[in-house]
């Protein structure tokens, strides 16, 4: 049978070894000198390659999708020194109206995100007359497009001392080009696997995503860079994964959205409550910001209804218990030393759940 796969493998270019999302793995725990969830200390504090600003906090992100990457998100999340990634479709005047109305904005949390088109490029030059950027977000959906490194070359001589953001990619060889030529700071890595994404569907088109963050990972720190996972979280032992992996932050899109502080109306169905959470491909994304759909595209996100969780805060107190305690059985007293405390076991079963809950 392996001299057949080699075959097909060399005929079809096909890797043959098995690439690996969150739920094919568990962590194997192992002794621990912590004896409290209290002893560990979530903070992280970074120096980047090209930037000479340092950041310091606990390394999550809120997705810059319209339903998580707002400011009334970054009012709770800043207070647990979490950033939120503002979707790009934020103005300088909506920005000054909220720092006009007393509003919360702590830069150290805020990325700025932008598209790579010239419109794109004005919007984060006006924004950056109003407030003193630190985080600069540039994000396609496929970050494979040569245009992309050009544009990051571009933000990096008009911000030669922002922490720059790129991506997304799934492979080594874009992580490096865009640290490397693009002169960005951390790539963020994932294609397809958001909770909201229909590019695998679509497209046929992805990467199963701690593959993609283990390969990413390594390349990013080989040439001094960091990485961002992104998409695919759905409870806390996934980010945990994720920074075994070798991420060194972790984007969170549907698990942070549905909460009060999100926005959206509440929607009331035989008695449940629901948020509605898209994808920033989906109709219902184009609909709003552009007014229709290009008929060259097809959508590549979902619309969902998600059902309401109550307080972000609430939320986000269970994902810190859940990496905290994580660290206690691998005995890892930072989020820095989980990589190295972490090693995977491959599972059949990731969850034991009789009662499908
Ligand atoms: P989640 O945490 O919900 O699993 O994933 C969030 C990520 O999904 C976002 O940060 C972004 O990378 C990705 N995403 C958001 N909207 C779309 C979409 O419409 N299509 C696709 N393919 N991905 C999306």
């Amino acid at each position: 049978l392996n001299s057949i796969i080699r075959k097909i493998a060399h005929n079809m270019k096909l890797e043959s070894d098995c690439k690996l999302d969150f739920n094919n793995v568990l962590i194997r725990p192992k002794r621990s000198t912590l004896s409290s969830r209290s002893e560990v200390s979530l903070e992280r504090k970074f120096k980047f390659p090209h930037s000479q600003l340092t950041w310091e906090g606990i390394p999550i992100m809120a997705a810059n999708m319209d339903t998580t990457g707002t400011l009334k998100m970054h009012q709770e999340l800043v207070k647990h020194k979490i950033i939120t990634c503002l979707h790009k479709f934020h103005t300088p005047e909506i920005i000054k109206e909220h720092i006009d109305s007393n509003g919360v904005l702590d830069t150290n949390y805020i990325t700025i995100t932008t598209g790579i088109s010239d419109t794109d490029f004005e919007n984060l030059v006006q924004i950056s007359k109003v407030i003193d950027i630190k985080f600069i977000c540039i994000d396609i959906a496929n970050g494979y497009m040569e245009k992309l490194v050009k544009y990051c070359q571009r933000v990096r001589e008009a911000f030669p001392e922002q922490i720059i953001i790129a991506g997304n990619v799934v492979s080594r060889e874009m992580v490096e080009e865009l640290i490397l030529n693009g002169k960005v700071d951390i790539v963020k890595v994932g294609i397809g696997g958001g909770s909201a994404c229909l590019t695998r569907k679509k497209t046929g088109v992805g990467m199963p995503q701690l593959s993609a963050v283990i390969e990413c990972a390594d390349a990013a720190h080989g040439v001094g860079g960091y990485i961002i996972s992104d998409g695919g979280i759905t409870c806390p032992g996934d980010m945990s994964k994720a920074y075994g992996g070798g991420a060194d932050f972790v984007m969170v899109g549907g698990q942070f959205a549905g909460h009060e502080q999100n926005p959206g109306e509440l929607i009331e169905e035989n008695g449940k409550k629901y948020k509605l959470f898209y994808g920033m491909s989906s109709s219902h994304a184009m609909n709003k910001h552009y007014g229709n759909m290009a008929n060259y595209r097809s959508s590549e996100g979902r619309v969902i209804k998600v059902p309401f969780k109550g307080d972000i805060n609430d939320t986000v107190l269970d994902y810190l218990g859940g990496i905290r305690s994580t660290c206690t059985y691998i005995n890892a007293h930072c989020i820095k030393h989980i990589p190295k405390c972490t090693t995977f076991v491959y599972v059949s079963q990731q969850l034991n759940n009789p009662y499908n809950n």
